[in-house]
């Protein structure tokens, strides 16, 4: 390591900061935010600094700085981008005993400006110690969409609860213990959801159930989290804090490998989707091994592809939970539909071809299709079909027998948001055909109206996404 990572308390001593450009503004905006004295020395400002002059702590010289004003200095930053001073800088800044940093200049550098994550009081610096400063921007970039802004809220909130907690708690283990919880349990989670009453009570009966200095605690959680239609960058933060932090993982078929490896490596993994000879396990056996894993004490992550609510049985698990008395979160997620729409390129409505789209499933029982035809043929109205693939001639026949134009166009898209994604455009007279010879697989949702006519303006490339996705799967790796 070539650098040794500390925070300093600079609280009312004397930082100077020699140049008017915008890196000199974001130079005097953190140091006045960690409390410091700072005068700024340049002939004139950038816009950058409009903002800042009204803080008393802040002192603009309209001039060069010369030896005399780096008395008692304790950091100088040069931003100037100006060789001559940024020497005469190095040279006064060292001779009053001042630690230095000049932006891009290595050789008058004490230290590193990294780039921060600010979630004060949680701050987050990051250093590639000078080799690529831009690998260090784009993984705060990163950092900060899995970091929720209100984090630092939530460290200012626990914090209240540390002395607390101490007395309350005098082992140590116990004591770590119980902060985990805290902090990766529904406390948290209620206080990140803006229910901060609600978090402050649930402390404290938490803190009401330890006894002897030790933690009773052993009643496990559910959470129903919608996995979205298959591209990991389609989770909610949510969703992936729920599933880094589970004991266990209940998946069904449609929740894709690439989002199951985002799930804590060491839970415990059972595919309900699946069983010995290919049955799939009954929604009441589901149900009741959430029950039982929760009543253990475990945090269950129950994993549902797309949205849990939506043609996902989501509320019949919630309900059987609820009679037992378990906690339950949900996440809801891009459901199909509107996973298959962006990247098939064909929007759900358009000005000139839908003010309305429905949701239905074509999975009639025995075959036949009960629908409201009256209500799915009105014009301008875009049909999506879920679970409509086995039936996909029976479905496309009855549109046009109950008087839709057998020309309405139409598509199936198979395997929407992944990499192996495929779009077959048709109308409602061929696309069964089409689909055959294609040989499309489950999943695939079908759209049905004038809007996919856009397909062929509005598709984009299959293959960067497919770039991206892998690029983003490194990153989630990497943190
Ligand atoms: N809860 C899910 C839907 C479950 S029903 C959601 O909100 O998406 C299962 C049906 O969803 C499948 O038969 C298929 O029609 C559709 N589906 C789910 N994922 C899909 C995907 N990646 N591509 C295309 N269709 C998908």
């Amino acid at each position: 390591m070539d650098f040794l990572p500390i925070f300093l308390n600079i609280k009312n001593n004397k930082i100077l900061v020699d140049g008017g450009t915008m890196v000199a503004a974001r130079r005097v905006q953190r140091a006045l935010q960690a409390g410091a004295n700072v005068s700024v020395f340049d002939p004139e400002l950038s816009d950058e600094f409009l903002p800042l002059l009204d803080d008393d702590r802040l002192t603009h010289v309209a001039r060069v700085p010369v030896a005399s004003d780096y008395i008692g200095v304790k950091i100088a930053f040069g931003a100037s981008e100006n060789d001559g001073r940024d020497a005469a800088l190095f040279k006064n800044a060292k001779a009053a005993g001042a630690l230095v940093n000049v932006a891009d200049v290595a050789k008058y550098c004490d230290f590193i400006a990294p780039s921060v994550v600010d979630r004060d009081p949680l701050i987050i610096a990051i250093t590639s110690s000078g080799k690529t400063p831009v690998i260090a921007r784009i993984l705060r970039a990163r950092i900060e969409t899995l970091i929720p802004p209100s984090y630092g809220h939530l460290a200012s909130f626990l914090g209240g609860f540390r002395d607390k907690i101490a007395k309350k708690i005098n082992n140590l283990s116990s004591r770590r213990h119980f902060w985990e919880n805290i902090i990766e349990g529904e406390v948290s989670d209620r206080f990140l959801s803006g229910d901060e009453n609600g978090a402050h009570s649930l402390l404290n009966e938490k803190l009401d159930l330890v006894k002897n200095g030790n933690t009773l605690e052993k009643i496990g959680e559910v959470y129903l989290v919608g996995a979205g239609p298959g591209d990991p960058d389609l989770l909610t933060f949510r969703a992936l804090r729920l599933m880094q932090r589970c004991d266990v993982v209940l998946y069904d078929r449609l929740v894709s490998d690439d989002i199951l490896n985002l799930v804590r490596r060491d839970a415990e993994r059972i595919n309900v989707g699946k069983l010995p000879k290919n049955h799939t396990m009954q929604q009441e056996d589901i149900s009741q091994l959430m029950i039982d894993l929760a009543k253990q004490g475990k945090r269950v992550l129950r994993l549902k592809g797309g949205d849990p609510f939506m043609f996902g049985r989501g509320g019949e698990e919630i309900q059987m939970l609820s009679a037992n008395n378990i906690s339950f979160q949900i996440v809801p997620a891009i459901t199909a539909a509107m996973g298959a729409s962006a990247y098939g390129g064909i929007p759900l409505t358009h000005r000139d071809h839908a003010q309305s789209c429905v949701f239905i499933t074509a999975h009639g029982k025995d075959g036949a299709l009960e629908l409201d035809w009256k209500a799915l043929l009105r014009p301008s109205q875009t049909v999506v079909v879920y679970m409509g693939l086995s039936n996909l001639k029976k479905l496309t026949d009855e549109f046009v027998e109950h008087g839709a134009d057998p020309k309405l166009p139409a598509a199936i898209i198979e395997n929407a948001t992944r990499p192996e994604q495929r779009v077959i455009t048709g109308n409602l007279s061929d696309l069964n055909k089409k689909a055959k010879a294609a040989n499309i697989k489950s999943p695939s949702i079908i759209i049905i109206g004038d809007v996919v006519k856009l397909h062929s303006q509005l598709k984009w490339n299959v293959e960067k996404k497919g770039d991206s996705h892998k690029m983003s799967l490194q990153a989630q790796k990497l943190l």
